[in-house]
């Protein structure tokens, strides 16, 4: 697991989270909304019907009320009654039927006159309820001798004397076609919606179900509200166990309640299609975001990768210039580019001074052995020929004797300084032994590399050496390939020659004859 991709899994966790957090929170207000704006369409829709309701019965009653006074000074005449009833009975279409009686409940007048009631004392709830109460009236429904869920609509007639006569009343058959009937059961249903009426005592009077009419409803928490005579809107569980989201409104004139509901699930249905849409919008904005968060992550992620990678590989010495060439834009990164520099820095240092130090001889600050393998690997493999001069000091041990073993080192310091100004700068330098010394000239000729050892030697031979008055040296001189094309045999041949010129009384060159010999 990297940087890139955790700091990925970690937006793309929170990105997953809050996205998921709103869909859920615009699901519950979405939610609560169609439940709210279902509530308060179906409280609105029986609070109008309601109010139509009341005014149908406001309107029956005064043309009830209005007849009363016509009928009030003809009580007598029989055709005159029979003549207004026919008139109340054929104006609107409010009532299936309308009668007058008198206050022994005996009918004088009938329409329609095929009803052959004339003359019989009427005995249904309504007729009853009316007389005793000599008030106008809206009875409960009930059911007429011919088996009619009827409603009772009367206004008593009085005289001029206010003395009661008796009442005209209009009938209305909750089941027939008639305004009231066509106002409370036409509706439309095709999302689910429906509306009921009860009366004072819980029974449906209107229902879409026709086998329901004249049945009670229990434990129905708006009917209990509505026929309290409480207006407003409820989440309820209906009869047959369903949620329904019902608005309700009472008819005064009647006590009846109006109820109009809609199954919950049917007003929820639209919410999955409605979230899946929401999920759709919100699709490209999250996908360009998601690309956006990619990017940012490879952005923070790739100066520490690029640091990270070059750790690995400190001890080499391209890496600080790869490090240099990070772009740490953020503190973090630059503090930790600004680090590991110096870290680097000081690797490199030591490294450095390490790799002089192995390879240089400490008393002389020349070359050692290592030295000297390592070019003659590079110069065999890259094929460069060479001179080699073998070096050793003439009676180094008399020096030794004479001035003590620290003055023979001061010596040999001072022997290496001269060594070192007469070399060029591609010349290899190596303190091989106690006071023995090889020196490499690449690409020299044995000729010239006689020239410079007898410059050299005669150099030394007149330097002053103090504490030593003056101290010789003698050089054994080879080349590669000319002596030999075996590199080992080389610096033998050299050292054969150095001995030649050491038998040969010292303070003196002595070449391989050779390669002088060649042209
Ligand atoms: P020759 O002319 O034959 O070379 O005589 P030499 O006395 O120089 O003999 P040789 O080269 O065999 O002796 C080397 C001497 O160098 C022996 C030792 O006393 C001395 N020597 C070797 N290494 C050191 C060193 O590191 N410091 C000092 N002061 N003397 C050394
Ligand atoms: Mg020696
Ligand atoms: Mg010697």
């Amino acid at each position: 697991m990297d940087l890139r991709r955790l700091i990925l899994a970690l937006t793309i966790a929170s990105a997953l989270i809050s996205l998921a957090n709103t869909l859920y929170a615009s699901y519950q207000v979405q939610r609560q909304q169609l439940i709210d704006a279902a509530l308060e369409r179906n409280h609105a829709y029986a609070t109008k019907l309601a109010a139509s309701t009341e005014d149908f019965f406001d309107s029956v009653m005064q043309q009830l009320g209005y007849a009363a006074l016509v009928v009030a000074g003809n009580f007598n005449d029989k055709r005159f009654l029979a003549a207004e009833t026919e008139r109340l009975f054929l104006q609107t279409d409010s009532f299936n039927s309308i009668a007058i009686i008198n206050s022994r409940a005996e009918v004088l007048a009938t329409s329609p006159q095929s009803l052959n009631l004339v003359g019989m004392q009427l005995q249904t709830l309504g007729a009853t309820q009316s007389i005793s109460s000599r008030r106008p009236l809206i009875s409960q429904p009930y059911l007429s001798t011919a088996g009619n869920l009827v409603v009772f609509i009367s206004h008593p007639v009085n005289d001029a004397h206010g003395n009661y006569l008796g009442a005209i009343a209009g009938t209305i058959y909750l089941k027939h076609e008639n305004f009231l009937n066509r106002l409370l059961a036409s509706h439309f249903y095709e999302d689910g919606s429906y509306l009921y009426v009860v009366d004072q005592h819980r029974r449906l009077i209107y229902h879409p179900l026709n086998e329901r009419v004249g049945t009670t409803v229990q434990g129905n928490p708006a009917i209990d509200e509505v026929i309290a005579g409480i207006s407003g809107k409820k989440q309820i569980v209906n009869s047959q166990h369903i949620e329904m989201l019902a608005g309700y409104a009472t008819v005064p004139a009647s006590g009846w309640g109006i109820v109009a509901q809609r199954p919950r699930e049917a007003t929820l249905a639209a919410l999955d299609a409605l979230m899946l849409q929401v999920l759709l919008n919100s699709l490209p904005a999250a996908a360009i975001s998601l690309l956006f968060i990619w990017w940012c992550a490879r952005q923070i992620a790739r100066p520490l990768k690029q640091l990270a990678s070059g750790a690995r590989t400190m001890d080499q010495p391209e890496t600080a210039e790869e490090i240099q060439r990070v772009h740490s834009w953020y503190y973090e990164s630059s503090e930790l580019k600004k680090a590991m520099l110096l870290g680097i820095g000081l690797l490199q240092k030591n490294i450095n001074r390490l790799r002089h130090d192995a390879h240089t001889d400490p008393l002389t600050g020349l070359g050692n052995r290592r030295t000297l393998d390592q070019a003659l690997q590079t110069w065999e493999r890259e094929n460069t020929p060479f001179s080699v001069m073998s070096v050793d000091v003439d009676h180094f041990k008399r020096v030794n004797d004479t001035y003590g073993h620290e003055a023979g080192d001061r010596v040999l310091q001072q022997l290496a300084r001269h060594m070192r100004e007469c070399a060029r700068e591609r010349d290899v330098f190596c303190r091989v032994g106690g006071e023995e010394f090889l020196i490499l000239l690449p690409r020299t000729a044995p000729d010239v590399a006689q020239q410079v050892a007898q410059r050299l030697r005669l150099l030394i031979e007149q330097a002053d050496m103090a504490p030593a008055s003056h101290v010789t040296i003698s050089v054994g001189i080879a080349h590669w390939p000319g002596s030999t094309p075996d590199l080992a045999r080389v610096l033998k041949t050299a050292d054969e020659m150095l001995y030649q010129a050491k038998r040969l009384g010292r303070n003196r060159v002595e070449v391989h004859a050779a390669v002088l010999a060649q042209p």
